[in-house]
């Protein structure tokens, strides 16, 4: 039984990721850039790594960047944007992470424009068409997929928008990777992703740049990652994100299979089950292992803890915020109102989840929710 479901925050190690680390942290520990023949063989292997990485996304190996995850690629996109082209405005959706909007805040200043996303949680690209049509507007930066909610954005038709007005287009695509197919990304001129969303290890992830960006860089002070990235690389966690990355998307279902159908069971159930509980985004397309639902009473940390008591990890919303900051940016931004955020929770399952564990899952809800309600609960109606 599976009771982790907050998989968006981070997964486990997948098996292929421990091995490929392992193996590599033994073997291949030398740094990559030494002029000894050791060096030389880990060389070749990191290169062989960022060959295997470009081609899950038909792009070429040299657009591939080894940073320590998407915080860092996120705010290095702005930081290389500021600097060559320093007029130009930026423009993010309000449901980034904050890792896009607090760096495209702070580093493109008053040139940063918010762009509205409609009820479901999706960018407004009527809103985009017309802020592109008024000119100036030389980088667009749009999720994949939002990691709260789980909704899917038109990335395609906001790329096919920035080309078609020569804008330049960021997607972070952290959530997105892993989990659905990774055709068509590519196209973009940057993308991050972060290997422990997706069973690599933590601290370690990527940047996509298209060859146009010859000139960028990231962190400065060396020569590594053809010189557009500072540092010695980590070889072992990078062995470790491709071998996780290489079984995620030999297993990978283009319609999120058994993933998506129990999901869908379960949101049906407790719509039966439980009165006035409402699921962000329901009627568009979502990633297959998510569900955002807004109970009718109790703050969401409450609901947290009961189920962690039970065995359950979920989530009040992105893991970076839980506990720390107001009610969620990504779901007011969807017309939610306050009361209706805090009483959100994230559920977020592994890729191997299975039908029964969000059965279970919902058995716990269904009776937390009994234990307060008795059987009359689906009825009562109590205004928070
Ligand atoms: N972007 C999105 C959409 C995310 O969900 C996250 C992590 O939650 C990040 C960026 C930051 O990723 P990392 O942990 O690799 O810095």
């Amino acid at each position: 039984m599976n009771r982790y479901f907050d998989a968006n925050a981070t997964t486990p190690l997948c098996p292929e990721a421990r091995a490929a680390w392992l193996e590599a942290a033994d073997e291949f520990w030398q740094n990559p850039s030494s002029p000894t023949r050791a060096s030389a063989r880990v060389h070749a292997r990191l290169e062989q790594a960022r060959e295997q990485l470009a081609a899950h996304f038909g792009a070429p190996a040299e657009s591939v960047v080894f940073n320590s995850g998407a915080t860092e690629g996120n705010r290095d996109v702005f930081a290389y944007w500021n600097r060559v082209e320093p007029g130009g405005a930026v423009a993010v959706s309000a449901v980034e992470h904050p890792s896009v909007l607090e760096n495209a805040r702070v580093i493109s200043g008053g040139r940063l424009v918010k762009l509205p996303v409609d009820a479901d949680g999706r960018l407004d690209l009527v809103a985009l068409e017309q802020r592109l049509t008024d000119g100036g507007l030389s980088l667009v930066s749009l999720m994949a997929a939002n990691n709260e909610t789980g909704v899917l954005q038109p990335w395609r038709e906001c790329l096919a928008l920035c080309r078609k007005h020569r804008a330049a287009m960021h997607i972070d695509a952290t959530q997105w990777i892993g989990k659905m197919p990774l055709g068509g990304l590519a196209q973009a001129d940057f993308i991050t992703g972060s290997g422990h969303k997706f069973g690599g290890p933590k601290g370690v992830g990527f940047l996509l740049v298209a060859g146009e960006h010859s000139g960028f860089q990231g962190q400065r002070g060396g020569e590594q990652e053809n010189a557009h990235r500072a540092g010695t690389e980590n070889y072992p966690s990078i062995a470790g994100m491709i071998a996780a990355l290489d079984a995620r998307i030999a297993h990978l279902s283009a319609d999120g299979g058994a993933l998506r159908l129990g999901r869908d069971q379960f949101e049906a159930r407790l719509t039966d089950a439980i009165g006035g509980v409402r699921f962000w985004g329901r009627l568009v397309d979502r990633l297959p292992n998510t569900s955002s639902l807004c109970l009718r009473e109790q703050e969401n940390t409450r609901w947290v803890r009961r189920l962690d008591q039970r065995g359950f990890a979920v989530s009040t919303g992105s893991a970076c915020s839980t506990g720390k900051e107001g009610p969620s940016h990504v779901l007011a931004a969807m017309g939610a109102s306050s009361a209706e955020a805090r009483r959100t929770i994230r559920l977020s399952a592994l890729p191997e989840a299975k039908a029964g564990d969000w059965t279970a899952l919902g058995d716990a809800l269904i009776e937390l929710w009994q234990d307060r309600h008795g059987d009359q609960g689906n009825a009562q109606v109590i205004q928070i």
